[in-house]
C-alpha cells in the first residue's frame, strides 16, 4: 500500500514546475464514489453538500471519468489515523486536525490518498487508488461564493474543486491560471491546464456531437451529457471564440444544447479574461425555433465584464450561447451552469381531440413519456399524442426509443385551418414506422411543410406499457 498526503495552502509554496503534474495515483475503473454528508449550510445559503457535489460534477464532465455521489455519512478519518491506509470508502468533512496530524500553517484542506502500486512503486508512478478522503479545516472561515477571492473568507467550492483534483491524481500546478495552483486565487472553475492534466490520466471525455448547421446557419454542440436529470446538476466547460466561428448579431458565438428534465432554477456564469462576454439562454422547440418567452441575454451582470443569468425555467431544451459584446472579439472563456429542480414540472397543456384522444401540446425536441394503462386505446394498443408546430418548412429526424416495449411512431399533419376543438388529421399525410431506428426502435426522417403536427406513440404489441423517449433533430443540409 502507498499513501500520499497533499496539503493545500493559502500562500504560494509552489515547486518550480511547469503546468500540471500527475501524482501517479489513479482510479482504475474510471469512476470514484464520494460519500458526501457534511452537516450544515454556508453563510451564503447553499448547503456544503450541494457545493461539494457541484465541484464533483465539474470534474465528471471533462474527462473519461465520473465522480458518483453517495449520501450516507462515513467518517473520512476512518482507517486514516496513525498513518493508516484508510477504509476504502472516500468521504469528506470538516475536522480540527488532519486525522490526528497538524494541518500546519496556511493549510486550508488536505487530501489523503491511499492505493496499491502497480508499477515502479518507488516513484509512485502507477498507484491504483483505494481511498481518497478530503478534510477541510474547521477553524477556518468558510462560505460559498463566486468571483474574486475575498480576504478573510474562503470559498469552499473552489477549494473542493482543487481537493477533488488531488483525489483524481493531480499534484499542484504552477502554471496559472489553474484550479490546481497551490494557493487559492480568483480562479473558481477548471482551466485548460487542469483539463490537460486530467485528460492525460483518464483520456478525453466521449466526444460531443456538433451539428455543423442549425436553422440559423450556426453550429450547435450537443454534449454527451446533454440531458440534465436533476434534482441538482452542474457543469462547467472551457472553450474558445475564434474567427472561424459563426456570427450572431455580428459577433462570434458558440452554442451548446442542453435539455433540463425538470422545471429548474438555473444560474449561468460566463467568464473571459480576453473579451467582454455576452451570454444567451434560449428555449427551442422541435423545429429549433427560439421561443421568445424564454429568450434571455446578459452582458455584465457578473463581476467585471463577465456575464451572469439567473432564471427559473420550464423543463425543455435550451441553447446556451457564448458570445461577446464587441464585434470580432475572440479568446478563451469558461462557462459554468448550476441547476436545481423546483417542485413538480408544470403540466403540459392538453385538450381533447375530436377522436377522443387527449392531445398534449409539447414544443420540446426531447420528450420523456410513459405509455400507461389509462391512456387512450387505439384498437388494443395504448396511444399518446403530442402536438407541435413548425413555423417554416423543416426536415425533422424523429427518434423514438423504448426499453420496455416495441414502440411504433406515427406522424400526421393537422388539416390547416381546423380549430383545436375540431381539428382533423390529414390521413394522406400519415407516416408510420416500427423498427427504422434499429432493434425495435422507431425513426422517421421527413421534410415537413409549415403547420401543426401530431406525433403518435404506440406499441407493436397489444396492451404494452412503459417509458419512452422522443428525440427530434432538425436536419440542415
Ligand atoms: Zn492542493
Amino acid at each position: 500500500m502507498r499513501k500520499l498526503l497533499l496539503l493545500c495552502v493559502v500562500l504560494a509554496l509552489g515547486l518550480p514546475v511547469k503546468a500540471y503534474v500527475v501524482s501517479g495515483y489513479f482510479w482504475d475503473t474510471g469512476v470514484g464514489t464520494f460519500h458526501v454528508a457534511i452537516p450544515g449550510t454556508a453563510p451564503s445559503g447553499i448547503s456544503w453538500n450541494d457545493a461539494f457535489k457541484q465541484a464533483m460534477d465539474s470534474w465528471s464532465s471533462i474527462a473519461n471519468f465520473q465522480y458518483l455521489l453517495a449520501t450516507d455519512a462515513v467518517d473520512p478519518c476512518s482507517g486514516q489515523m496513525n498513518g493508516g491506509f484508510g477504509d476504502g470508502v472516500t468521504s469528506v468533512d470538516f475536522r480540527d486536525t488532519a486525522c490526528g496530524m497538524d494541518f500546519g500553517t496556511n493549510t486550508l484542506a488536505i487530501t489523503l490518498s491511499s492505493g496499491t502500486c502497480v508499477a515502479k512503486c518507488e516513484g509512485d508512478d502507477r498507484v491504483r487508488l483505494t481511498d481518497a478522503d478530503i478534510l477541510f479545516r474547521s477553524d477556518e472561515n468558510w462560505s460559498v461564493y463566486n468571483g474574486p477571492r475575498k480576504s478573510g473568507v474562503n470559498d469552499f467550492r473552489r477549494v473542493a474543486l482543487h481537493e477533488l483534483g488531488h483525489a483524481l491524481g493531480l499534484r499542484h500546478s504552477s502554471d496559472p491560471p489553474s484550479i490546481m495552483e497551490s494557493f487559492v486565487s480568483s480562479v473558481e472553475t477548471l482551466q485548460s491546464d487542469d483539463i490537460a492534466g486530467i485528460t492525460s490520466i483518464y483520456g478525453d471525455a466521449p466526444a460531443a456531437l456538433t451539428l455543423s448547421k442549425s436553422i440559423y446557419d450556426i453550429a450547435v454542440t450537443i454534449p454527451v451529457k446533454t440531458t440534465l436529470p436533476g434534482p441538482t446538476d452542474s457543469f462547467s466547460l472551457n472553450g474558445q471564440l475564434t474567427n472561424t466561428d459563426n456570427k450572431f448579431n455580428n459577433r462570434f458565438i458558440d452554442i451548446y444544447q442542453y435539455t433540463f428534465a425538470n422545471d429548474s432554477d438555473v444560474t449561468l456564469r460566463l467568464q473571459s479574461a480576453s473579451f467582454d462576454s455576452f451570454l444567451y439562454l434560449a428555449r427551442i422547440n422541435s423545429g429549433q425555433e427560439l421561443l421568445s418567452d424564454y429568450l434571455f441575454a446578459d452582458n455584465d451582470s457578473g463581476w467585471g465584464k463577465n456575464s451572469e443569468l439567473k432564471k427559473t425555467i420550464p423543463a425543455g431544451t435550451y441553447w446556451v450561447g457564448v458570445s461577446t459584446a464587441l464585434s470580432n472579439a475572440t479568446g478563451f472563456y469558461d462557462l459554468r451552469v448550476d441547476a436545481s429542480s423546483v417542485g413538480t414540472n408544470a403540466p403540459p397543456v392538453t385538450y381533447l381531440s375530436t377522436y377522443g384522444a387527449s392531445i398534449q401540446i409539447n414544443p420540446n425536441p426531447s420528450i420523456a413519456g410513459l405509455l400507461k394503462a389509462d391512456d387512450f386505446m387505439f384498437g388494443d394498443k395504448f396511444l399518446d399524442l403530442i402536438q407541435f408546430e413548425l413555423a417554416t418548412p423543416t426536415t425533422l429526424r424523429i427518434a423514438l426509443t423504448a426499453a420496455a416495449f416495441d414502440p411504433v411512431l406515427m406522424l400526421a399533419r393537422v388539416v390547416p385551418g381546423s380549430t383545436p376543438a375540431a381539428n382533423l388529421v390529414d390521413e394522406s399525410s400519415l407516416l408510420l414506422d416500427d423498427n427504422g431506428g434499429g432493434g425495435t426502435d422507431a425513426l422517421l426522417q421527413q421534410t415537413l411543410a409549415a403547420g401543426t403536427y401530431w406525433l403518435g406513440v404506440t406499441s407493436r404489441n397489444a396492451f404494452a406499457t412503459g417509458s419512452y423517449q422522443i428525440d427530434s433533430t432538425v436536419v440542415v443540409p
